[in-house]
């Protein structure tokens, strides 16, 4: 029985001990999705900003390694895919000055049923001489089923709704096939092997080739028309059942040619990375605002009261 009880030696160390944990795991808690932000409509990409703790920056591997566990832990929960504006926001400046300097052009070489083959240029010191960057719109079934005109439903697509992605450069297969498959936006093979090399660039979202696709896939006319050519063949399927296979568009070098615009586009990166994420509320600027209400009688005031000592409670 009396092995039961516990014991009363080194108390204080042992209380310090656990508010250290305490504290820890709170401080830690920024960086760990919660429940409620992993439901519904949140994008991975808001989530990983969310794993940030709320500072908008490129992902490290750290990141990413808690990032990981989050999306494992809530499965399906997550919308699959990111939109084009999240994705270039969320990329590394070097990989976009080097989409500027180095990759000028994109073109379609083939749509099928909402997933869109790109080929790029490629760098001067690539080994080939193009690169596949393939995209996939997750919300393509939506694109078909909601009313209005084909090419406002390729417009949403491209500017708005969820993509995945690839690229068959050696940057994307070592590092960002990794990433993209973390963060549920990875298109065709999904990657779960953290890299075995040293130092591995774990961070942004894509290489300069997808830089350069995202960008031109959001801008120009020609790809938009050419999309929205492929879900009116595709609405028009839907409605004669027992032609079930989606039809493949392959692009001709000269159609694909006549999309190009004269100069390269310029490549814009959201200003605003992702969802803006409102600042903490500090606790000085929580006394303030309950020091006006304070001593107010009315009901709404001392609601607000109320709810400010909670605010004030909460705070870490
Ligand atoms: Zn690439």
């Amino acid at each position: 029985m009396t092995s039961r009880l516990p014991r009363v030696g080194n108390a204080v160390q042992g209380l310090n001990a656990r508010r250290q944990v305490e504290l820890e795991s709170r401080r830690q808690a920024k960086t760990i999705l919660r429940p409620e932000e992993v439901s519904g409509q949140y994008s991975a990409a808001r989530m990983l900003t969310t794993a940030l703790g709320g500072v908008v920056r490129p992902i490290t591997s750290d990141d990413l390694a808690t990032f990981k566990k989050s999306v494992a832990a809530m499965g399906d929960k997550a919308r699959p895919g990111i939109t084009a504006a999240e994705a270039l926001g969320l990329s590394r400046p070097a990989d976009v000055q080097r989409a500027r300097e180095q990759i000028r052009y994109s073109m379609i070489a083939r749509m099928q049923a909402g997933k869109v083959h790109f080929v790029t240029d490629s760098g001067p010191q690539s080994k080939v001489t193009r690169h596949h960057v393939m995209v996939e719109a997750v919300q393509y079934a939506a694109a078909l089923a909601q009313p209005g005109k084909p090419l406002s439903a390729a417009t949403w697509l491209m500017k708005q709704s969820a993509l995945k992605f690839e690229c068959d450069c050696e940057h994307f297969r070592y590092f960002l096939r990794f990433v993209a498959t973390a963060g549920g936006w990875v298109a065709g093979r999904g990657e779960h092997g953290f890299p075995k090399l040293r130092n591995p660039h774990l961070d942004g979202a894509c290489c300069k080739h997808i830089v350069r696709v995202l960008t031109d896939l959001q801008q120009s006319a020609g790809i938009r028309q050419r999309l929205a050519q492929m879900i009116e063949a595709d609405r028009a399927r839907i409605d004669r059942p027992g032609k079930a296979r989606p039809k493949v568009h392959t692009i001709t070098q000269r159609e694909a040619e006549a999309m190009l615009p004269k100069r390269a586009r310029r490549i814009v990166v959201p200003a605003t990375r992702v969802a803006s994420i409102a600042p903490e509320a500090s606790a000085t600027d929580i006394r303030t605002a309950m020091a006006a209400y304070a001593g107010r009688s009315d009901s709404n005031s001392a609601a607000i009261h109320r709810a400010l000592a909670a605010l004030l409670a909460a705070q870490p």
